[in-house]
């Protein structure tokens, strides 16, 4: 079937998640040089998953030295629709395995299982196929040039979307005929290590992908290392801008996905029952844990009360609690980590003077949970409607005119996302052409495709990845 087909995960019995991981390496899959091994927690039951190896310079070495030894070698002398083949291969694999990979990503990341069985493993699989059928196409991409592999990548992702990222960032860059190393998030290794299995099951030569474990110092050492030639980094605007200033002047070409704070627009005439929809999806998708999340809700004055008091309605039935029940709304904050900076905004806002509103839902005791909470009364310059706070918080503020509306979209440092939510079309085009951010949806929110570009303006990121944007990412192209 195509790729929207991933069965319904029943129970956790048929998965399998072993004891300790190792690194992927050569193909191989190999204990880390100085022996250190981290633990990876389930976050709805605070339970330990699994242990994974610490990968430090020595290992990263290796997985580079491995990945450059494959680019010599088999991958860029591969015919391209040999090479498309073998990508083919990874999504028919990950289809097969879909609930498997649902159950651990739901697991170690703690979303609902809702989300990961219907959106992010079969996006996943979807960007494979996608990216496999331009293998050998790349001279309709580029009419009249030579499109030529850049070598080695070096990809850092973070822990909202494990599987997803993960699939983002390989897929094109195999595609385009460069070799890899990843690096998973600390919180949520597991789906990119099964990754790795599918990977020698597919049965890609050796050193074309590794995956490499381990924090922020695993991943300084891969992005610095001097035989990558690329970096593709999607994580926070802080690091984001650290790794920038590290690789300045390396000639290593770079594409950097960061922070948002999206904005959503409800025009007085929008139909009020799909925007609240919209709203919910925006910024309770993945408990607020998406860069591109509707963070910030802009509603026409005329209209606001009643928005507002529909959204409080809304959030009332949101279910929030084990991400492996099918009802679920809302699973586990990610971390203890994200949980305590989530409430440390929660606090700031009240300090700020802001009225804050939760829904009344119960939360399980054990485990890290946050409710569905609203901001109003907020202005411009606060800290909870400027800053990324990466979880289900939303910041509410009103306007009058277009003009008005569009000013506040655009006041932060951000600009990956907005929506617009509107009856009148001739607006709609107004605002996608002001609104200062990369991706902007009409009447709806949070739709991904592997055909679409996705990336950011401002401090939202550099270069674009997704379709055939996200294939001159990893090309060097001569006329
Ligand atoms: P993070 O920046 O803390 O970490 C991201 C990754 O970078 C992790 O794998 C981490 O181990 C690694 N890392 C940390 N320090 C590093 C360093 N000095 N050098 C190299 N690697 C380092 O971000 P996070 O908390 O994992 O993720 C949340 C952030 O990611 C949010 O800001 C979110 O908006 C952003 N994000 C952006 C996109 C996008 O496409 N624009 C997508 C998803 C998430």
């Amino acid at each position: 079937g195509g790729w929207e087909y991933a069965p319904a995960p029943e129970s956790t019995d048929h998965v399998k998640i072993d004891k300790q991981y190792e690194l992927f390496i050569g193909g191989k899959f190999v204990a880390p040089a100085k022996g250190g091994y981290f633990n990876t927690v389930n976050p709805a039951t605070e339970k330990k998953l699994s242990r994974v190896a610490l990968a430090t310079d020595a290992d990263v070495n290796k997985a580079v030295a491995a990945a450059r030894k494959a680019f010599n070698g088999p991958w860029s002398k591969m015919k391209a629709a040999e090479r498309g083949k073998y990508i083919y291969r990874i999504a028919r694999i990950l289809q097969e395995r879909a609930r498997e990979f649902s159950v651990i990503e739901s697991l170690d990341g703690g979303k609902p299982i809702r989300e990961s069985r219907d959106i992010d493993i079969p996006l996943a699989a979807a960007h494979f196929f996608y990216y496999a059928g331009w293998a050998d196409k790349l001279e309709y991409a580029y009419p009249g040039r030579t499109a030529k592999a850049l070598g080695v990548a070096g990809q850092v992702i973070p822990w909202n979307f494990p599987l997803l990222m993960a699939a983002w960032k390989i897929a094109p860059a195999l595609a385009c005929g460069n070799t890899v190393v990843l690096k998973p998030a600390e919180t949520t290794p597991l789906t990119a290590l099964k990754l790795a299995e599918v990977i020698q099951e597919a049965g890609l030569p050796d050193g074309v992908v590794n995956i490499v474990t381990g924090a922020g110092e695993t991943g300084a050492a891969i992005v610095n290392h001097d035989d990558v030639d690329k970096v593709a980094f999607t994580g926070s605007t802080g690091v984001g801008r650290a790794i920038m200033k590290s690789i300045a002047g390396s000639g290593k070409k770079y594409t950097l996905e960061l922070g948002g704070k999206a904005a959503n627009i409800i025009f007085a005439d929008a139909a009020l029952d799909q925007a609240v929809e919209g709203i919910v999806n925006g910024i309770f998708f993945n408990q607020g844990h998406v860069c591109c999340a509707g963070s910030r809700l802009l509603v026409q004055e005329s209209v606001a009360d009643d928005v507002i008091e529909r959204l409080r309605e809304r959030m009332e039935t949101l279910i929030v609690g084990d991400p492996l029940d099918k009802n679920t709304d809302i699973g586990a904050i990610n971390s203890k980590q994200q949980l305590g900076r989530i409430e440390s905004y929660l606090k700031l806002g009240v300090a700020e003077g802001a009225a804050m509103h939760q829904s009344s839902c119960s939360v399980p005791a054990k485990g890290y949970w946050c409710r569905p909470t609203i901001f109003t009364g907020v202005s411009q310059s606060n800290r909870v409607v400027q800053e990324e706070i990466f979880g289900p918080v939303l910041a509410i503020q009103t306007f009058r005119t277009l003009e008005e509306g569009l000013s506040k979209a655009n006041n932060t440092q951000y600009g990956l996302s907005g929506g617009i939510w509107t009856d009148k079309g001739s607006r709609i085009f107004k605002m996608t052409q002001n609104v200062r951010a990369g991706v902007i949806w009409a009447n709806t929110f949070n739709k991904f495709d592997p055909t679409s570009p996705f990336g950011g303006y401002k401090e939202s990121g550099v270069g674009r990845e997704g379709g055939l944007h996200g294939l001159g990412a990893y090309l060097n192209l001569e006329s």
